[in-house]
């Protein structure tokens, strides 16, 4: 099977031509990416349309194949998520015992002990991994929140990161407000949206109306990311 490489992520693919095709249609099957485009589309058109389609097809092939392999992910050359940007996995060994994360030059680089057991590598990388996504939602949602509270004029009580497998935060009577900490793989944008909603919820604890105004009044384009998570939310996790 031929395979597009997009990003270094070797993706196999099938064309699939007929007359019954009015249009490209892309499909992410189980092991590979389905292309049907009608019969009379030149080549130059189709490479055309997957190099405006990279991303998508990349997100979607990795969110994927997430689904069905959860440790093939952690692995030198993987792709993940963090704040809307695709980033690569480096795997680099160190003479400590702890494993180290940190970003570097778009690369989340991992610094795992010189004799960690290959068999021990994913599921340690993956621990590491999500303890540096959560620290830095820590510090990334904290400022957000304060600069949005600030801008809206409301004070919370706490805020607390939790891991829910289809909330993205929530709030309380007490005022306390809690922030699933899978939102630092979305892009800013999305962030910003759970953010002035949780804040919004401090005015009005419904999704009345008038609270949905409260939304759009600091954020005016506030539909696209709420839909936004609806079409992606399954991506953010580790
Ligand atoms: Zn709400």
């Amino acid at each position: 099977m031929d395979q597009l490489n997009i990003s270094d992520q070797m993706i196999p693919y099938e064309e699939r031509r007929s007359i019954r095709y009015r249009r490209i249609t892309l499909s992410i099957l189980e092991d590979r990416l389905r292309i049907s485009a009608p019969k009379n589309i030149s080549t130059k058109q189709l490479q055309k349309l997957l190099t405006a389609k990279q991303e998508w097809i990349l997100k979607h092939w990795l969110a994927n194949q997430a689904t069905r392999e959860p440790f093939v992910r952690y692995i030198e050359g993987a792709h993940f998520l963090y704040r809307g940007n695709i980033i690569k996995l480096e795997i680099k060994k160190h003479s400590s015992q702890r494993i180290r994360v940190c970003l570097e030059d778009q690369a989340l680089k991992v610094y795992i002990p010189l004799d960690l057991p290959d068999k021990d590598c994913s599921p340690n990388i993956r621990a590491a991994l999500i303890s540096w996504y959560k620290a830095q939602a820590h510090k990334v949602l904290k400022d957000k929140l304060d600069k949005h509270a600030n801008r809206m004029q409301v004070t919370f009580q706490t805020v607390r990161l939790k891991e829910q497998k289809t909330r993205w935060g929530s709030c309380s009577s007490k005022r306390n407000i809690n922030l699933n900490w899978r939102i630092i793989m979305a892009p800013d944008e999305a962030i910003d949206y759970v953010i002035i909603h949780e804040l919004a919820h401090l005015t009005h604890l419904n999704h009345s109306e008038q609270f949905w105004l409260r939304v759009a009044a600091f954020m005016p384009e506030y539909a696209n990311w709420k839909k936004w998570f609806k079409d992606h939310g399954q991506e953010l996790k580790l």
